[in-house]
């Protein structure tokens, strides 16, 4: 062992990882700083552009709401590496859930050897999604897999082949979830051809409803119906959608949509599908962001916040429909792995423990709006402040308008950045600023963190 050349020089020691990480912003270099930048020079070499990066900082630790990179720089984490470790990086409760089980064992592949902990996460997430009905629990692990799957069982269960998706989503990197997702650039360019019997309905966004936002609902209605007649009913598997999209734009439907596409899909015997992955798992100050609607969708597909950072996906659903794909019809080497399985036990304690986290979901959307909402008439730039819970958003458009405005979300993101606070953009247009913290960031960093975006979107104006 000790004969083994290190390829990298030792990062954070020992000594320090046992040390707690100080939930403060403290920025000792520029950021990146220079052994940032070097590491990132070494990565160029070896790891190809296609991974895109947002910030080229390297993490040495992460705590709480805080990562420590490489200069020793404390950032503020408003991304929560893509809305998976909401209740926090490195929860002590899954850190050692996961030393446990890997000391006990790593993997068998569950459809070689059972384990227990993926039938209790089954039975937890089964309690967990809505309506009374019996459900079954399949999990997978990465959310483009249980989308993918999701589409599966839906086929399986109709026998139909069609599938309808919509304008702004995101659904994965894979081929039938890129063909699913909208955005050309940069996810689809060059990956031609996609699978086809996808369909793209209108998804009811208020802000951009061309007819005005009151119009959005029951136009985006019309058009989702129209579009099932035109394809015929009896061609239609399912109907996928994110309650809130993520990639999209951080979108809540106009109220009333949820609702209206659930009675449309039943009427006509459509699976209707919930893609969860972002905004599941106590992100929006529910367990699933459908609740906040009362919608009861057929197949709830859950992934990211799911296991801490683990990877881990699932799909519960109605069990008669889950139980139509035979045995050996679904699975994977991975998916289910012991370690994530412990993983999502730790997670879902947290979550379900008391209301806290789930309380401390809303107390943050209440710090950014009150921060952040004063900006849409002070600068003119923030179109819109939206989101629910812990996943809250700011469009910024071309001043006094609806036009998006990338180039100065860009420039803002940056800002951040620079000021060590991680934020992330999204949207079709790029114009997004979104913030994911992690549940249980302070008031006091997160107040620390929206002050700095707010100085950011200032400035830019
Ligand atoms: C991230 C995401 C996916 C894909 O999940 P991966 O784990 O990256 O495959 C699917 N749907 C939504 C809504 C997402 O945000």
């Amino acid at each position: 062992m000790d004969t083994a050349v290190p390829t990298t020089e030792p990062t954070a020691s020992d000594a320090a990882i046992a040390q707690p990480v100080e939930q403060r912003r403290i920025l000792v270099t520029e950021v990146p700083g220079p052994r940032s930048r070097e590491k990132h020079a070494h990565r160029t070499q070896h790891v190809p552009v296609g991974l895109g990066i947002t910030l080229p900082v390297f993490v040495e630790r992460a705590s709480g709401g805080i990562l420590v990179d490489a200069d020793g720089n404390h950032l503020i984490d408003l991304a929560s590496g893509i809305a998976v470790t909401s209740v926090g990086a490195s929860h002590p409760a899954v850190v050692a859930a996961v030393q446990k089980q890997a000391a006990a064992f790593t993997h068998t592949c569950f459809m070689v050897t059972e384990y227990d902990g993926y039938a209790q996460v089954a039975e937890r997430l089964n309690r967990i999604a809505p309506g009374e009905h019996e459900k079954r629990t399949a999990l997978f692990t990465t959310g483009a897999e249980a989308i993918e799957n999701a589409v599966k069982i839906a086929r399986a269960y109709t026998g139909r082949p069609d599938v309808v998706v919509f304008d702004h989503a995101y659904h994965g990197r894979t081929l039938l979830t890129l063909g699913m997702t909208a955005k050309e650039a940069p996810y689809k360019t060059g990956f031609a051809p996609f699978p086809e019997h996808i369909h793209r309905a209108p998804f009811a966004y208020p802000l951009h409803w061309r007819t005005g936002a009151q119009n959005a609902v029951p136009e985006a209605l019309a058009s989702f119906e129209a579009l099932i007649e035109r394809v015929g009913p009896d061609r239609i598997a399912a109907a996928v959608i994110e309650p809130i999209q993520g990639e999209g734009g951080f979108i809540v439907p106009g109220e009333g949509f949820l609702a209206g596409i659930r009675e449309i899909t039943e009427r006509h015997g459509i699976v209707m599908v919930a893609d969860e992955v972002q905004a599941g798992m106590g992100r929006t100050g529910r367990m699933l962001a459908i609740e906040h609607e009362g919608v009861v969708p057929d197949l709830v597909c859950t992934a990211k916040a799911l296991a801490g950072g683990m990877p881990l996906s699932a799909v519960t659903g109605r069990a008669e429909i889950m139980e139509t794909v035979g045995a050996g019809g679904l699975g994977g080497t991975y998916a289910g792995n012991p370690l994530s399985c412990a993983a999502a036990l730790a997670v879902l304690d947290e979550l379900e423990c008391d209301d806290t986290l789930l309380q401390r979901a809303r107390r943050i959307e209440e710090l950014v709006r009150t921060h952040l909402e004063p900006l849409v008439d002070e600068t003119g730039i923030v179109a819109e402040v939206r989101g629910r819970g812990a996943m809250m958003a700011i469009e910024i458009c071309h001043p006094g308008t609806d036009e998006p405005d990338a180039p100065t979300a860009k420039e803002i993101a940056a800002a951040c950045h620079a000021q060590g606070v991680v934020t992330l953009t999204c949207g079709t247009h790029s114009n997004v600023l979104r913030l994911l913290p992690p549940l249980v960031i302070s008031d006091e960093l997160l107040e620390d963190a929206l002050g700095v975006l707010a100085d950011a979107v200032r400035a830019a104006r």
